[in-house]
Formats: C-alpha cells, structure tokens, sequence
C-alpha cells in the first residue's frame, strides 16, 4: 500500500530564496526523516513488526543489562547480550510495576545513557491511577515523539493551516502563531490557542465563540460538558471540524454527544508521560492502532497470557529507545480491550478501548462546573501518597482518600488541604481518609475525581 502523503505541508525552510523544494531546517530533517520511515513501516504485516521491535528491543536490553542495576540484578537469569531475543524469553521477564518504579529510581537509572541521545530531563507523573512516579527520557524520545505526533496529522488529514484551540491543563490563556512543539520550526501553520480547563464550561464556551477554531482539543469529561451544555442552549458551532481528546478514557457517549452538539467526529489519543503515545485512533475507525514503532506493549490476562481480541487485560508497555531509564514490562496501571487486526491495512496492533482514568466535573451549589484539577503530583511525591481519589461529598466538601506508609501528620494535611483548596473555588473544606488500596469502579475505569453530588436543576 502506498503510503499516505501530506503535500500542503507548507515546510520551514532554511535557506532565503528558496520555497520549493525546501530544504528544512537541520533540526527539521532528524524529525521529518524519522516520520518518512514511520510512514512506511506502519504497513508491514505484524510479523514483520514484531521482528523489528525485538531487534530493537534487545539492543536496549542489552544497554539495561549492562548499565542498569535494577535489570542487571533481575534479567540475567532469563538472558543475556549474547542470547538471542524471543517473544517467549521476553515474555518471562518479571514485570515492572508503579511500586517498584516508585521505590527503585536510582536502581532503574541508567549510569551510562549514550550522550548521542541528547539531553537527560526527569518526567513527574501521577498516571492515570493517581500513582505519582518519576522517570528519565531522553531528547531521542522527544524526536520520536514529534514524529507521531506529525504522522497522527497525517492519518486524520488534518489542514495545518486551519486553527487549533486547546483547554486543557497545564497551560495558561494565551494565543501563538504555530500549532506547538512538534511543529515549531518544522512546518508553518495556521494560528493556535489556549485555555486552563480550570474555567468554567460558560467561559470555556464564550472563549471558543471568540476563537472560532476548526479543531478542538480538551480532555473527555469536559468535552462532554461543552457539548451537553450546547445541546441544552441551540449554541451552533459551525467552524468545528474535530474534536481531539486525550488525558482520560473516552465516555461511552461522547462521539455521540459531540456529533449531536456541533455534527463533528472525536479523534481521541491514549499516551502518558512516561511513555509518550501508546495508541492513537485509526483514521478509518473508533478504535486504536498501538505504536509499536516506539513501545511494545502486550495486553495481558491475570495468568500473564496474552489476551485474544475482545478480551480486556492490563496493559504491559516496553519502551524501545529510553536509554536513560528503559521500562521493560511495565504494568501502567490501565486496562485495554484487544482488536481484530484492523481493515486499514496498518500492521499496528489494534485496541478497541481503554479504560484508564475517568472523572467527574466538580459540581457547584450555583450550577457551574469545572473539569477538577488538583496539582497534587509534587506535593504527593514529597508526602510519600502512594495513590489518592479525591471525591466531592458535597457542595463544600472534598474527601481526599489516600494511600500512605506512614500517615500524614497535622502538617502535612494542613499543606495538603491548602493545596486542593487553592484548586477549587472558595467555600469548600477538605477530609481525608486513609486506605490500603483505592479499587476501580465496576466498569474497570480509575476514577481519580468522583462527584456524588447530582447537577442541580437550573
Ligand atoms: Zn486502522
């Protein structure tokens, strides 16, 4: 199959004078050559796949082996350098779960990442099952992750010259001429825009009238709020032609409520912080095609065997290119439901849902709603929180459920209190509470912000 172009590309160049063919910027061509081969090997049939991620994997294997204690210690009865890789090898290796990520930092480093792979930054994350963990990647992992980012553009025909408005967390209220990082410098485009979900859906809404974007990017729950709250008032929104979402699992309604709401289609991205995208949805269909260009990942029952399509396991990711800190098998913490081999043609294994994090919008007494943003990744690393669920048990109060070592003392609850109440508007005050373990809901989902307040009538 041939593979899919994007001749509008309109490419940075770096040389006065010259607009077609541009010559990139060098910086540029690292990452368009990497997206050139992407393109390609995403037909090859699973087999072919597969080869390739062990070739690659036991390059960095071997790297973990010899650098990395933690693997040093764990892997070598199962393998060495000079052994040859096997699915049925790697699929011995014990798993790496939150808990040994959160309690072997130092152990899972790498003492001798190779220098060529660029700058060494450190990741905070809390996941989606409210366990904070920190990792290391590399600026290699950065490039990688420009480039899917740049072939997921291309899968779903997106017009880089159109406008882009994002509301989501993590940023402040701010207009910018090019889409962001995995354009800038390589690609011009249209202008962009953002917005902190922190606002309330009403001014969330008033704020897209104003920047009338053609795609649309925010987190699930919230989406669902803007297109509930437009369905219930007639607001059109004819400019629209996509939702995007990421940051949690997709409501079973939402494509749904956004088709209804502005009659546009929700493209939606499963990825984290420590392993970048771990699935992105197929251009032809609702589901996901995995990237198994930068990850393996395996979805496993509770005996450890690979689940057949239609059955849901945990999600088990292996990162192919982190020479900093290598995650081999590790148990992220979210389920997935495995898929036929998809009818696009791509070899990219398919998953058909994930149930990952899931919230509520927090509730107030007056009617608005706000997407609950808490902030707590530093604070829960300093206070050793395990794992936490913050629930809304009324219109002033927040129960903070937490999973500790050693319970917080009066200190440490007053700096925790003050930093969920900081988050939220004023007239609430903070409980907590303590357990060992914070299940999932029936449905499979992490809830990590749960409202038990109904939506008052207005
Ligand atoms: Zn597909």
């Amino acid at each position: 199959m041939i593979p899919s172009a994007a001749p509008d590309w309109r490419i940075e160049s770096c040389l006065p004078g010259v607009l077609w063919p541009t010559l990139p910027q060098p910086a540029s061509t690292q990452v368009l050559a990497l997206v050139f081969q992407l393109e390609r090997t995403q037909w090859l049939v699973p087999q072919e796949l597969q080869a390739l991620q062990l070739r690659q994997l036991s390059l960095e294997l071997a790297h973990a082996v010899n650098t990395v204690p933690y693997y040093r210690q764990r892997l070598s009865e199962f393998w060495t350098p000079h052994t040859g890789l096997t699915w049925e090898i790697f699929q011995r290796f014990p798993l790496l779960t939150r808990r040994h990520l959160q309690d072997h930092y130092t152990e899972l480093t790498s003492s001798a990442p190779y220098p060529q792979h660029g700058q060494v930054g450190a990741i905070h994350t809390s996941g989606s099952t409210g366990s904070p963990v920190s990792v290391l990647r590399t600026a290699f992992d950065g490039l990688i992750w420009k480039a899917l980012t740049l072939r997921e553009h291309v899968w779903h025909q997106r017009d880089l010259g159109a406008k882009l408005s994002a509301i989501r967390q993590g940023v402040s209220e701010n207009e910018i001429d090019n889409w962001g990082a995995a354009t800038e410098g390589i690609i011009h485009t249209g202008p962009a825009s953002t917005l902190p979900v922190a606002r309330d859906i009403e001014t969330q809404i008033r704020w897209i009238e104003r920047q009338q974007p053609a795609y649309l990017l925010s987190h699930p729950t919230n989406l669902a709020a803007l297109a509930q709250h437009c369905i219930e008032h007639g607001i059109r929104m004819p400019w629209l032609r996509e939702a995007r979402t990421r940051g949690e699992a997709l409501p079973a309604d939402l494509r749904e409520l956004c088709r209804e709401a502005w009659g546009i289609p929700v493209v939606d991205m499963y990825s984290s912080n420590e392993c970048g995208y771990i699935a992105l949805q197929c251009p032809q269909a609702s589901h996901y095609h995995v990237m198994a260009d930068s990850l393996l990942v395996e979805v496993i029952d509770d005996e450890g065997r690979n689940c057949a399509p239609g059955q849901i396991g945990r999600i088990v990711v292996s990162t192919l290119h982190n020479f900093a800190m290598p995650l081999i098998r590790y148990e992220i913490g979210d389920r997935a439901e495995v898929g036929e081999p998809c009818a696009c043609g791509r070899g990219l294994p398919v998953i058909t849902r994930i149930l990952g994090r899931a919230r509520n919008m927090l509730l107030l007494a007056n009617g608005k709603q706000f997407w609950p943003s808490f902030g707590l990744r530093g604070l829960s690393r300093e206070l050793g929180i395990r794992q936490h669920q913050l629930v809304q048990k009324s219109f002033d109060r927040i129960e903070a459920r937490l999973v500790v070592d050693v319970p917080l003392d009066a200190a440490q609850e007053q700096r925790l209190r003050r930093q969920l109440l900081s988050s939220v508007p004023a007239g609430f005050e903070v409980t907590f509470s303590y357990c060992t373990e914070i299940p999932r809901s029936a449905g499979g989902k992490y809830e990590d912000f749960i409202s038990e307040v109904a939506a008052p009538r207005h």
